[in-house]
């Protein structure tokens, strides 16, 4: 006798039930019964700070209540995977598929064991538009440059949302499972789940999408989506937000932000070396300083600059930061403090609830100047300027920085220039004038 037609549902960073076509294809091979599974996976669960944990925790507890039970385990997937399969007499595990260094091997690694019990992993669909590695130039090389692989990735195009699967046959293969992590974290996050991201989306659309372009660079206004954590763990698809967009120019502006997510991700598929390492290797040759108390100023917003604590004080506050602020304490690490991109890239990754390796990395490459279509490394950012052009009244800063709160306007960015400034903020602790140069003497040396 043949096996009953069960499944495994795999879930990972998929958190979701709408527009999810690796659930459909459970459901058609497992029409008797789909085990939902999570597996908390110690090399990636332990690697997360708190905010991160305690949000996926939250995002797992919302959709274990929607399939009456999330089967969880906790271990390396290639056995927990395995066991769970067979424990549930399926034929198949169903994933959305994972094109990162990590993910990759992961999945290959399963695919073999599970092969073993002729039980097979069947990919289908991926977290991104148009998966990693399909848009190619004529010669089937991958593209270095965004602009060129926007107008491919376009061009390519994708598939409409998948419509949504009704009366999932769900079911607990039994044994062990764990329970749901229980963290807690100080950090004051966004509400878990698939209809907090709808919610969200559909929010951001009504109000804030028409002026996206004109609004995006503000963080004292704070507009922009803040969908990046529901992306990260999938609680919506993409190709759903995509096919929501319509055509204004501010729409635009944010297609093309998607399009950021979509190319690093390619990149990274491309170079899986720089995930951790120099893109372009010339970098790894130059005069970094060892890094020491001036890290952890930057670390605990605390080096004097006004909008780079600011912003490592959201981090921490919030465990998310807005775009213009990360790449203003990125390149201040890097410039103004010689520090190698990845101790700050490390720091990203243990407090931002919506860290992503493609995105991180290559966001911080891109400001180190070592990026793939890298910003020129001498294009050094000077975080005064750049706060007062794009938080001028310095409401950003009073909201993070305390100590700053009764500054005039005129000071806030450069509160060392008052008779009296406030005694418990600290003197900046560099010279944003001397350290730039310093900055293009190592890069000169370098050349
Ligand atoms: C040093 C540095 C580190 C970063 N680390 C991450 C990270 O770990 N995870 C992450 O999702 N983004 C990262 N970014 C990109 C960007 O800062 C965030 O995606 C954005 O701030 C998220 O807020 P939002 O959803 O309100 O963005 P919106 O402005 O509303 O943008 C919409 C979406 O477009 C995508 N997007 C926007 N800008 C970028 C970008 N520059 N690169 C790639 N995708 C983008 C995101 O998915 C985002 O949710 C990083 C950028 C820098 C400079």
């Amino acid at each position: 006798m043949g096996r009953v037609p069960t499944s495994v549902m795999w879930f990972r960073r998929d958190l979701r039930l709408a527009d999810h076509p690796a659930l459909r294809a459970a459901v058609d091979a497992g029409p008797d019964g789909v085990v939902p599974l999570f597996v908390l996976d110690p090399h990636l669960f332990d690697a997360a700070g708190t905010p991160r944990q305690a949000y996926l925790a939250g995002s797992l507890a919302d959709l274990s209540e929607r399939v009456g039970g999330m089967h969880v385990t906790h271990g390396d997937p290639v056995d927990e995977v395995v066991r769970v399969a067979r424990q549930a007499e399926a034929s198949t595990v169903h994933v959305s598929g994972d094109r990162g260094p990590y993910g990759s091997a992961r999945d290959e690694r399963v695919t073999r064991r599970l092969a073993e019990h002729d039980i097979e992993l069947v990919r289908t669909g991926s977290p991104y538009a148009v998966a990693p590695g399909r848009v190619t130039k004529d010669d089937g090389s991958g593209f270095k440059v965004f602009s060129p692989f926007y107008r491919a990735w376009l061009e390519h195009g994708w598939r409409d949302p998948a419509p949504a699967v009704r009366d999932v046959p769900w079911f607990s293969p039994g044994g062990r499972t764990h329970r749901l992590p229980e963290v807690s974290s100080d950090a004051d996050l966004p509400t878990p789940g698939e209809a907090s991201a709808r919610a969200r989306w559909r929010d951001f659309l009504d109000e804030d999408v028409a002026d996206y372009g004109e609004e995006r660079d503000r963080p004292d206004h704070d507009r922009t989506s803040r969908m990046s954590v529901h992306l990260k763990w999938g609680e919506i698809h993409p190709r759903t937000m995509l096919a929501d967009l319509g055509r204004s120019a501010g729409a635009e502006a944010y297609r093309r932000e998607l399009g950021f997510r979509e190319f690093y991700a390619d990149v990274l598929h491309q170079r899986p070396d720089s995930a951790w390492d120099y893109y372009d290797h010339r970098f790894a040759a130059m005069d970094y300083d060892e890094p020491g108390d001036d890290l952890e100023a930057w670390k605990a917003g605390r080096t004097g600059i006004p909008i780079v604590d600011a912003g490592m004080r959201q981090l921490l506050g919030e465990g998310w930061m807005h775009n213009r602020v990360r790449m203003i304490v990125a390149s201040f690490l890097v410039k103004d403090l010689h520090v190698e991109w990845q101790h700050g890239a490390r720091h990203f990754a243990e407090h931002l609830v919506d860290f992503d390796l493609a995105s991180n990395q290559h966001g911080w490459q891109w400001v180190a100047g070592c990026g793939t279509d890298a910003a020129p490394y001498f294009r050094v950012f000077n975080p005064m300027t750049q706060g007062k052009k794009f938080d001028p009244d310095g409401t950003y800063v009073r909201r993070w920085v305390p100590e700053l709160a009764d500054v005039p306007v005129k000071h806030v960015h450069e509160p060392w220039e008052m008779d009296d400034p406030p005694a418990d903020y600290p003197a900046p602790i560099v010279d944003h004038a001397e350290e730039r140069r310093e900055a293009l003497r190592r890069y000169e040396a370098l050349r």
